[in-house]
């Protein structure tokens, strides 16, 4: 390996200035990038050998300090892990504590399964102290869908009896335009995290501005490349503050599934591989809500039943 230090992407072995042009022109444009790329994309955008593009990246990560640690510092930082409830015990048992900090997690569900009513229910529970389930810690929330709405804060805050006015002066709001304009913020949301104890990273939705945008086949390869670069951005913002980030996707109808739920959370692999705890919410009877647990790496399968009242998120028998 060179020691030469990388900046650029002409400092990647075997990248030329018309290598890196062709990168640049299809948005690999830092050396994040590239690191976080399949060596065939750089094959298929940039022409390079499959070989050359393996070395490319290889060569991002380690300059990105993305390479081994030793597991005692995996250890030390993983025992820092953090959990909020969702204000279920049921719900928190399935998530075998709550919603954890350094990773994503992802619930989606159609219109009305209660996704925006998790994010205003962590954006309060994330406020308060430990043995009440919170990390006393603020909250971001990006809005993506104009759903926002402090009335609903207001209510959740006094079923917990927390003053309304300080929980919502804790919470940073912003609205995201497009999808460019939502990865702007989340880098922007970085300085406010380090300087404010923000603790929970709410983006409500991840996907819809991405769906708005890229319309049809012919950008589909576009918007899953921008969605990575999201995805990879949010699980190292959770990562690097010891924070919990919870993202709301919607579902979409697959044709080619006959039996069984003909829906799918958007986004493909490239969604879920990032988020490391997914749940598919739907609505059940009355203010009753179902949850279940997709594919997680350390718990169980299962699903977890509670209700979504005025008071927010509770256990069906809570009065
Ligand atoms: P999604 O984001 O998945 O589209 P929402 O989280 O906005 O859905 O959920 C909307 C549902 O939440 C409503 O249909 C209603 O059942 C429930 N809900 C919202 N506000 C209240 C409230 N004040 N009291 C009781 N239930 C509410
Ligand atoms: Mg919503």
């Amino acid at each position: 390996m060179s020691t030469q230090r990388i900046r650029d992407l002409t400092d990647l072995p075997g990248i030329g200035t018309q290598a890196a042009e062709k990168l640049m022109a299809a948005n690999y444009k830092t050396i994040e990038s590239i690191a976080i790329a399949s060596p065939i994309e750089l094959t298929e955008i940039a022409g390079l050998g499959e070989k050359t593009a393996e070395k490319a990246i290889n060569a991002a990560r380690e300059a990105l300090g993305m390479g081994f640690e030793t597991a005692d510092k995996v250890h030390e930082r993983r025992a820092k892990i953090g959990r909020i409830s969702t204000g279920s015990k049921e719900l928190d048992a399935l998530l075998g504590g709550g919603v954890e900090s350094q990773s994503i997690t992802e619930v989606y569900g159609k219109m009305a399964s209660g996704k925006t009513q998790w994010c205003f229910q962590l954006c309060v529970m994330v406020q308060l102290p430990l043995e009440k389930g919170g990390l006393e810690g603020k909250a971001i929330y990006i809005d993506s869908e104009s759903s926002f709405r402090p009335e609903r804060i207001v209510q959740i805050a006094e079923a917990r009896g927390l003053e309304p006015k300080n929980v919502l002066k804790n919470i940073f709001v912003a609205r995201a335009y497009n999808a460019d304009h939502q990865i702007l913020l989340t880098e922007k949301a970085d300085e406010i995290i380090k300087k404010e104890g923000v603790r929970l990273l709410v983006v409500d939705s991840l996907t819809s501005q991405f769906r708005a945008e890229y319309i049809g086949r012919g950008m589909l390869a576009e918007r899953q490349q921008k969605l990575n670069k999201h995805m990879h951005q949010l699980a190292r913002m959770a990562e690097m503050h010891n924070l919990c980030v919870l993202v709301t996707n919607q579902v979409m109808e697959r044709p080619d599934i006959l039996f069984g739920d003909p829906t799918a959370p958007v986004g493909g692999n490239i969604v879920g591989h990032a988020s490391k705890t997914r749940l598919y919410l739907r609505q059940s009877k009355g203010e009753k809500r179902v949850a279940r647990l997709i594919d997680s790496p350390s718990l169980p399968d299962g699903e977890a039943i509670y209700k979504i009242t005025e008071r927010g998120i509770e256990d069906v028998d809570s009065e």
